[in-house]
């Protein structure tokens, strides 16, 4: 069997269209487009560059994207009352703070001040605890994006058995929780796992999201199953590879997403589509 290919380009065409309309549909309701605030602190290059590919893909779709660069040197209050600010003005829907901080400042600060009306990428203590609840919530954008691309491609996880490798705040137990909504028996498996083929081996839907190029094979897949590599690894030749080695996974697997090429496509448009939404979300 060779699985189909779960094409992440093609995916987020079509996302990308669906969200210019709604980016329409804000500016009609409210008379001005929606805002994002993309807040980092230092001048790490790589975060930079980030900053401005969601800044290109806000403006393609009618999102305004600003960016507000704080000193490497800032410290915990500095970046509060940054926070606190973007909460309270009326033209900001949405704050993303970039990740990782310098490790000075206290994650906590982030998850404790960010309004979560605005919390866009869902690691405020609100969104986390609403996410729980199986409330409506902002989630991480990687999460959003791993069920966009699931749901468009019509992928089934009513009684399931979802299996997602890694267990960090930010991918892999948001994205179990937000499985186990949908109704798949889920199992979250992290480094100190024992015999991770034992627990891979019998997942319909396999997500991996642990960082290790190449920790899944085909041997560990069960034949016919979707699989989906939220892995981003980078080789000595500057390419880019995923945690699951898809030439082998390609053979037994029913469906596969690339690296790149798959989740990776879609991880910012889920946090403008969260920024568009935002206002609903919390009116609802
Ligand atoms: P993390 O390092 O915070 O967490 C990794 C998780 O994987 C941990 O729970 C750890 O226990 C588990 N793990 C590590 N090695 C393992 C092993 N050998 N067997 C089983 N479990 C193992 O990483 P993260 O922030 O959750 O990111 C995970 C991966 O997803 C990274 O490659 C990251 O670059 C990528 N990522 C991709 C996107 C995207 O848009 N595609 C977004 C965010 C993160």
């Amino acid at each position: 069997m060779t699985a189909t290919i779960l094409d992440g380009k093609r995916i987020a065409r079509d996302v990308r269209h669906d969200l210019a309309l709604l980016a329409q549909d804000h500016e009609q309701r409210h008379g001005h487009p929606a805002g994002l605030a993309i807040v980092r602190a230092g001048d790490d290059p790589a975060s930079a560059v980030y900053t401005q590919s969601l800044q290109r893909a806000a403006q393609k779709i009618g999102v305004v994207a600003t960016a507000l660069a704080l000193p490497a040197d800032v410290d915990d209050d500095g970046l509060r009352s940054c926070l606190e600010a973007l909460n309270a003005d009326d033209s900001v829907q949405g704050i993303l703070t970039q990740l990782p901080l310098p490790p000075h400042l206290s994650p906590a600060t982030i998850a404790q001040t960010i309004d979560p009306r605005k919390d866009v990428d869902g690691i405020s203590l609100r969104s986390a605890g609403n996410l729980f609840l199986k409330l409506p919530s902002f989630v991480p954008s990687t999460c959003a994006a791993v069920l966009e691309i699931l749901d468009r491609c019509q992928i089934p996880l009513v009684s399931r058995r979802a299996v997602v490798v890694g267990a960090s705040n930010v991918v892999g137990k948001p994205l179990s929780f937000l499985l186990l909504h949908r109704d798949a028996t889920v199992t979250t498996c992290h480094i100190y796992t024992r015999d991770l083929a034992a627990w891979t081996l019998q997942a319909d839907v396999l997500v991996v999201a642990a960082g290790k190029a190449g920790l899944i094979t085909g041997a560990m897949v069960k034949p016919g199953a979707v699989v989906i590599d939220v892995g981003i690894n980078v080789r000595d030749d500057g390419s880019i590879t995923g945690d699951v080695d898809f030439a082998s996974v390609v053979e037994v697997a029913g469906a596969i997403t690339p690296v790149p090429g798959g989740v990776g496509q879609l991880t910012n448009l889920m946090l403008l589509k969260q920024t568009l939404l935002a206002r609903d979300l919390w009116s609802a």
